[in-house]
């Protein structure tokens, strides 16, 4: 332990089970010597979320709170009272199903705006509702994907609203700036999640990705973790608006052009 995040307070939105990214950016972030608030979707999360807060620290506490409800909001801001509050990671995403493996120009209106709506309004409304806490120049992050910038076969409605997710990074870091507050987004190469499970074709995505990464294998959520904590420490006390990348180099190299990639004729 480094103790990077020593004395700080962190809430982490998004666990779902010990495979959720945000369990493992709670990991690095207890070890670091944060103080953790996670929170749950709903009652069927209660008792899993309950264990795991244990897990990570004694005095790590849960809380109900869905992103979409906005008196479940208030009441998280309610126990948070009076903070201050340093960093909030934003973990969350949701598609319907069939709107991951149908062709993309076949979603629907509602399935269009609820993927919107979990996935990418809710950084806002979330970094809304905690600013007046992050009195102390606070840390925001989420998490994004390479969809968000690339056609990825099956990301469909959810690159879309990646893409809005980075752009609400680089929006609330202007608007959060002045008061001290970064923000800032993790782009992670894909991990095996309850999320990510929903993907259709989502295994094969993975050999590929390692196939072609130049580091040659995938990610894990204890580096995710690690690229957070980082994040919300103060040697990146000069960055916001970002969008880094965890992803083993893999969105750096153009398709075809890995070792198995066939050769430019002579
Ligand atoms: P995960 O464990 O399934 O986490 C997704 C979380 O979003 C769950 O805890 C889920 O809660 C929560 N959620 C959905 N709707 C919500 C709502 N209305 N209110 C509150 N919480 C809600 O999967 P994950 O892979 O760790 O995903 C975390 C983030 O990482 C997502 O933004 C995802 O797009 C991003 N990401 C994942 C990968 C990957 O390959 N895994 C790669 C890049 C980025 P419930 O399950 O309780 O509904």
């Amino acid at each position: 332990m480094s103790n990077l995040m020593h004395g700080k307070t962190a809430l982490i939105l998004g666990v779902a089970n010990k495979w959720s990214l945000a369990y493992a950016i709670g990991q690095a972030f207890a070890r670091e010597g944060a103080n953790l608030v996670i929170t749950y979707q709903g009652e069927r999360q209660k008792l899993t979320v309950e264990e795991l807060a244990a897990e990570l620290s004694p005095t790590a506490r849960a809380i109900q709170c869905d992103v979409t409800k906005p008196d479940e909001l208030a009441s998280l801001v309610e126990a948070l009272q009076p903070g201050p509050l340093d960093a909030v990671v934003h973990s969350i995403a949701f598609a319907n199903r069939e709107d991951l493996s149908r062709p993309f120009s076949e979603t629907s209106r509602d399935g269009f705006v609820l993927a919107l709506e979990v996935s990418a309004y809710s950084l806002v409304a979330v970094a809304k509702a905690m600013a007046p806490l992050m009195t102390g120049g606070g840390s925001v992050i989420t998490l994004s994907y390479l969809g968000a910038v690339r056609v990825i076969p099956n990301y469909n409605v959810m690159g879309v609203a990646k893409a809005a997710l980075e752009a609400n990074v680089r929006y609330m870091a202007a608007t959060l700036g002045p008061e001290g507050t970064r923000v800032n987004g993790i782009s992670a190469g894909p991990i095996k999640t309850l999320a990510a499970a929903g993907i259709a074709g989502f295994s094969t995505m993975l050999k590929n990705f390692a196939n072609a990464a130049p580091l040659r294998r995938n990610v894990t959520a204890d580096e995710v973790g690690n690229v957070a904590a980082f994040l919300m420490s103060d040697w990146a006390s000069a960055m916001t608006g970002e969008i880094l990348y965890v992803d083993n180099g893999y969105s750096q190299v153009a398709a075809g052009m890995d070792d198995g990639g066939e050769k430019p004729k002579e």
